[in-house]
């Protein structure tokens, strides 16, 4: 095949770029900034996020797939044709591209993204399931047939799935992940301190005093907010309990559906489960405790992947560097004609 091999996890929070020979060479947020008046462009990645909430009427932030669902093609487009024109801006072939998309997104949206790849500037373009890619960039042997649990949980959705000889068994995708998180948190200063707070400073504080579990030692922060009643500035503290019971339905909600994975796992593979335990990955996996807190809702030994924020990544980057693997996941790289079924 001619040109290089680009792997894309295009997350909901993060767009990480594998090139084959090179690695890991780009994490940014899924984000871009526009003019309002004239719809220019003015900046993607981490620039654009870091207008988020402090921008001004006359600039637009977006964040094309925020809730699991691409609402806006054209971001996502200028999105990937931005970074790709940056890492092959002078190469003489067009690359190959593998993309992961959130299991969330349906099959139209996902075969017009393969189409926005090319347009972006692939040659041949194709998909990789969420759930595999994370296994494989967490090390884990899928190929063989014995059963493995991977839980990737990301900003928008969270991707539950159970995985045999290469393929998925039994899988769930659910929204509740790391925003809603956040959500809970912006929800708990509202309702209990009479407080807004933007969504940024709501995960930063998840960040900083999350977890997943009620602590001993109890931990404390200073948040800026806004009044919600006087509507005048605010400075209060928090405690790692507050946010605790702030995202504990939340929580919940991950360990059910964590649950009802395993209830439907057929029997051989849960036996399986058992003994090679819980694999986390994804960001929402450094919550503080989030191990611990599947391990005892399920009684299933779970253990967080190395560098979780890049498994998915990783794990396409494995993909393409090993052909065999490529053919027995049955991944085909297509042309635009072959995507859209027609010749332009
Ligand atoms: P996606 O695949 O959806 O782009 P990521 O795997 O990049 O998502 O994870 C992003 C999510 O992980 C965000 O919601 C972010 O707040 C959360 N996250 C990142 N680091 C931490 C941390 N240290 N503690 C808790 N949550 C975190
Ligand atoms: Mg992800």
């Amino acid at each position: 095949m001619l040109g290089i091999n680009i792997g894309i996890d295009l997350g909901t929070t993060a767009v990480v770029i594998f090139v084959q020979g090179k690695g890991i060479v780009l994490s940014e947020p899924t984000a871009a900034a526009y003019n309002s008046k004239n719809g220019k462009m003015l900046a993607v990645g981490k620039k654009a996020y870091n207008m988020l909430g402090k921008n001004p009427s006359s600039i637009r932030v977006v964040l094309p797939i925020r809730e699991g669902v691409v609402s806006d093609f054209s971001a996502m487009q200028n999105i990937l044709r931005y970074h790709l024109q940056k890492i092959c801006g002078n190469m003489v072939f067009k690359p190959n591209i593998l993309i992961c998309l959130p299991s969330t997104v349906t099959n139209l949206e996902k075969r017009t993204i393969l189409d926005l790849a090319i347009s972006a500037g692939a040659g041949k373009a194709c998909l990789i399931e969420e759930p595999l890619a994370a296994a494989l960039g967490a090390g884990v042997e899928i190929n063989r047939p014995k059963g493995v649990m991977v839980v990737d949980i990301g900003g928008g959705s969270a991707d539950i799935a159970v995985l045999t000889m290469g393929s998925i068994s039994v899988s769930k995708s659910i929204k509740t992940a790391g925003n809603a998180f956040d959500a809970a948190i912006m929800r708990y200063f509202r309702r209990e301190r009479d407080v807004i707070i933007g969504d940024r400073t709501a995960e930063k504080i998840k960040m900083k005093i999350g977890c997943a579990y009620l602590r001993h030692a109890e931990l404390a922060i200073q948040v800026k907010g806004k009044n919600y009643i006087t509507g005048m500035p605010a400075k209060l503290e928090v405690s790692s309990t507050d946010i605790y019971l702030a995202i504990r339905e939340q929580l919940e909600l991950l360990c059910d559906a964590v649950r009802s994975v395993l209830e439907s796992t057929p029997p051989e593979l849960s036996a399986d489960i058992a003994e090679s335990g819980i694999i986390l990955t994804g960001g929402g996996a450094l919550l503080r405790g989030m191990d611990e807190l599947i391990k005892q809702k399920t009684g299933v030994k779970t253990s967080v992947a190395e560098e979780p924020l890049l498994c998915v990544a990783k794990g396409i980057g494995k993909v393409l560097k090993n052909s065999d693997m490529l053919s027995q996941s049955g991944l085909m790289f297509k042309t635009a004609e072959e995507i859209r079924g027609y010749k332009d």
